[in-house]
Order: C-alpha cells, then structure tokens, then sequence
C-alpha cells in the first residue's frame, strides 16, 4: 500500500483541482468496500463464475526438458474471460462504481484491450459505458472496437494530439472532472493519480494471491517469478505478496522493441531515454525528451508500447527488489512459437516478453526450484501481427481474398 499515495520518490496526485474531490471520493469508496465483507463475496462469486478464476498453474514440461534448469510453470490468465488479466480490475473497478451509485463508465484504451474488458464487465453489470480511444487506435485495432461494440459499448474516437492512447486518457480525464457525480472512470493500469496504483494492483493481486496457495498445495519452491510490464498491472498484481519476501527473485520484462535508441522501444527502467518525470497525474519513470515530452515508442506488442511505468515499480525498480530486462520483438515472437509448438499454449505477444525473458533466466536457477511466468494473455488477438511476419505470402492472399469475398456479396450484413 503506497504512503498517502506516494511510493518513496514516486506516484502522488498532480491533478487539476476539479479532479481532487472525485479522486478523494474514490479512496474512501475503495477502502470502505476493501472492509465490506458483502462487497468481497460479491467480487469473489463474480471471480469464480463469471471470469473463470482460479486460473491454473500449469507446469511445462517440454519447456523444462528444453531449457535445462528451473521447473517452468505458467500462471495461465490468458484463460480469464475475455482473454487477459485486464478483467480483473474491469470488474473490480465497475462493481465499486455501482457501490459508489454512479451508472456511467468512461475508461481510456490503447490496443483496445482495457476497453474491451471494461466493456464486457460494464454488460455484466448492468453499466453504461463509453470507451475514448484515439482515432488513429480506432482505425487500427477494428476487431477490438467491433467487440467492444457487441458488448454495448459507445467507442469515442479522439481527435485531439497524436490520436493515441495518450490523448485518449487526457479526454477520458476531462469527462471524469465534467460529470464526477454521475461517472466513474476506470483506470486502465497500476498508474494515473492515487489512488489508482492502489486499487489496480490491488484487484489485480488475486493472480498472486492464487500463485502462493497453488505453490504452497502443491510444494513447488518459487526461484523466480516473471512478468511483461506496460504500465504495470499484470506484473504488481502477480508480484504483490511476494514483495515484502526476501525471495523469490522478481523479474519485470519490458518491451525492448528493435533496438536500444530513442523511438525504438518502451524500456522505461532499462533505456536510454529513460528518466524520472510528471505526466497524466503521477510521479515515476517515463521515456523523455530534454524538455520532458513524452518519446515516441515502440513495440510489436500494442500492450507494453506506452511511454510510462507505474509508481510502485518504478519504486521497487531503484530499491532492486524488481529486476527488469528488455525484450526484442524478435525474442517476444520466437517465445510465442517455443510455448505454442512445445506446449500447447499461444501466448500473447505481451506475455511472450515474459516467457522470453524466463528462457533467458532457466540455466540460472537451480532445478529443484521453479520460475513462473505470469502469462498475461493468450495469443488469438495476436493472429493480425504475428501472421504477416511468420506467413507473410498466406496471410496477404488470405486479405485479398477476403476483400474479394465482401466485394462479392454485398448483402453479407442482412444476414
Ligand atoms: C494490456 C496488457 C498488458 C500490459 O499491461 P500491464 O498493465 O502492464 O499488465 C500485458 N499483457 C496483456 C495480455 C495485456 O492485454
């Protein structure tokens, strides 16, 4: 749990005053629900039967043959509903919305799947909800907003900026401080102002609470525990009630992109551009320019590619209980074919970062001991990038004829 919002040096609330009252609200609201007993059966009947939890631990045995040291294991959240780890604060954050009696959800998204889960959560519950993403995003991630349209969510597309999901939180931001007592605004990452890295990481943590009551059933001895970092909410949550342990060693994998120079990466703790800074309402480590805008990114996973980094990580980065490690789109889509063709499991490209980062790491860990990998996502989203670089001939004659088929059969949508 952060200081009065603050981890060492990072995180704090450096909003416009319209913004206080809301955000103030908020941290009351969470505390008293963290303490209400009613709250918590409810979230955790919603758990079991709605998004599938516990998720497994599934030993890899192939992975383990191959790599030759640590037992891999992965904790599977790819088999959440929906997809990811990402419904597990979607639910957590719109089930307290209905306690706080607000009935609209705004929430920002990037790649889509934020607002996918939101979306989804936002139907199950019973919530109006409008997702702002930028235009550029919009055009790109079709298949997302189409499903987020299914759900019955309003797609906001955002014009101002660079159209991105940077732009689409400063609007989701303006909403939330014109319409405080009616909306609430679901946060997408262990991020944003306090006290949202509190809440995030903390109804993200059930992956970890889960991970330390499998290991202990089943008397499996952690080495290490591996996940990808965007913002960060898929690794704290998995990570959380190991922190104030001495071991087992925490690795943070970020996105290292093609290569180590400014515009080539997301490697907010291991890069060059690296630096502390303010951005979109808290303190932490954020990729930079001399005059403290933000860089451009990149990452073939539209998940890690964002400039910034959550408090609480940042923290735990300089203190060196989190390691971090980089890595290359390359080494991301060789761990997704090594898990698919060896085990059966399609990663997310996400995810994969964390596996990489594993095979990376087996050898130095000691075979009575395990690493697990917090597979963040499965892969089905991924079909659109991975394709074009592994079937790349296949896959655009695939579109072709797919454009083909839609020209040809104009009536398609009136069945
Ligand atoms: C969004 C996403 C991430 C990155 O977000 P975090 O907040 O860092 O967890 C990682 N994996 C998947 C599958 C995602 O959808």
């Amino acid at each position: 749990m952060s200081d009065n919002g603050f981890f060492n040096n990072y995180g704090g609330k450096y909003v416009a005053e319209v913004l206080r009252r809301p955000l103030d609200e908020l941290e009351v609201a969470f505390h008293d629900a963290m303490n209400d007993s009613a709250f918590l059966d409810e979230l955790n009947i919603i758990r079991r039967d709605y998004i599938g939890r516990e998720t497994p631990l599934y030993f890899a045995p192939t992975a383990t043959k191959l790599l030759g040291g640590a037992q891999i294991y992965i904790k599977l959240e790819g088999l959440a509903n929906t997809g990811a780890h990402k419904i597990n604060n979607a639910i957590g954050q719109c089930l307290l919305a209905k306690r706080m009696g607000k009935k609209r959800i705004i929430a920002e998204t990037g790649a889509g799947q934020h607002g996918l889960a939101t979306a989804a959560a936002c139907a199950k519950l019973g919530l109006d909800c409008t997702i702002y993403m930028g235009e550029v995003d919009v055009r790109r991630q079709q298949p997302n907003v189409a499903s987020m349209e299914l759900y019955g969510a309003k797609v906001h597309p955002v014009t101002s900026g660079s159209r991105t999901l940077k732009d689409a939180v400063n609007e989701a931001m303006r909403d939330w401080a014109a319409n405080p007592d009616t909306t609430h605004y679901v946060l997408g990452s262990a991020l944003g102002p306090a006290p949202f890295p509190d809440i995030v990481r903390e109804f993200q943590s059930v992956i970890g609470r889960e991970v330390k009551k499998q290991a202990q059933e089943r008397g499996i001895k952690i080495g290490a525990m591996v996940a990808c970092v965007g913002g960060g909410s898929n690794s704290i949550g998995f990570f959380e009630p190991f922190i104030n342990e001495k071991s087992p060693r925490l690795i943070g994998a970020e996105a290292g992109g093609i290569g180590p120079n400014v515009g080539e990466n997301a490697s907010r703790m291991t890069g060059n551009a690296a630096r502390d800074g303010i951005l979109q309402g808290y303190k932490s480590r954020f990729l930079l320019d001399e005059d403290g805008q933000a860089l451009p990114t990149r990452s073939i996973s539209a998940g890690l590619d964002y400039c910034g980094i959550g408090p609480q990580l940042a923290s735990l980065g300089r203190s060196g209980r989190v390691e971090f490690t980089s890595i290359l789109d390359k080494e991301a889509l060789e761990a997704v074919q090594f898990f698919a063709r060896n085990e059966g499991i399609l990663f997310a490209l996400e995810s994969a970062h964390a596996g990489a980062a594993a095979m990376k790491i087996a050898k130095e860990i000691p075979a009575d001991q395990a690493i697990i990998i917090n597979m963040s996502g499965r892969g089905d989203k991924d079909v659109f990038i991975t394709s074009p670089v592994f079937r790349p001939t296949e896959w655009l004659d695939f579109l072709h004829s797919e454009i083909e088929r839609l020209e040809n059969a104009k009536d398609i949508h009136e069945a």
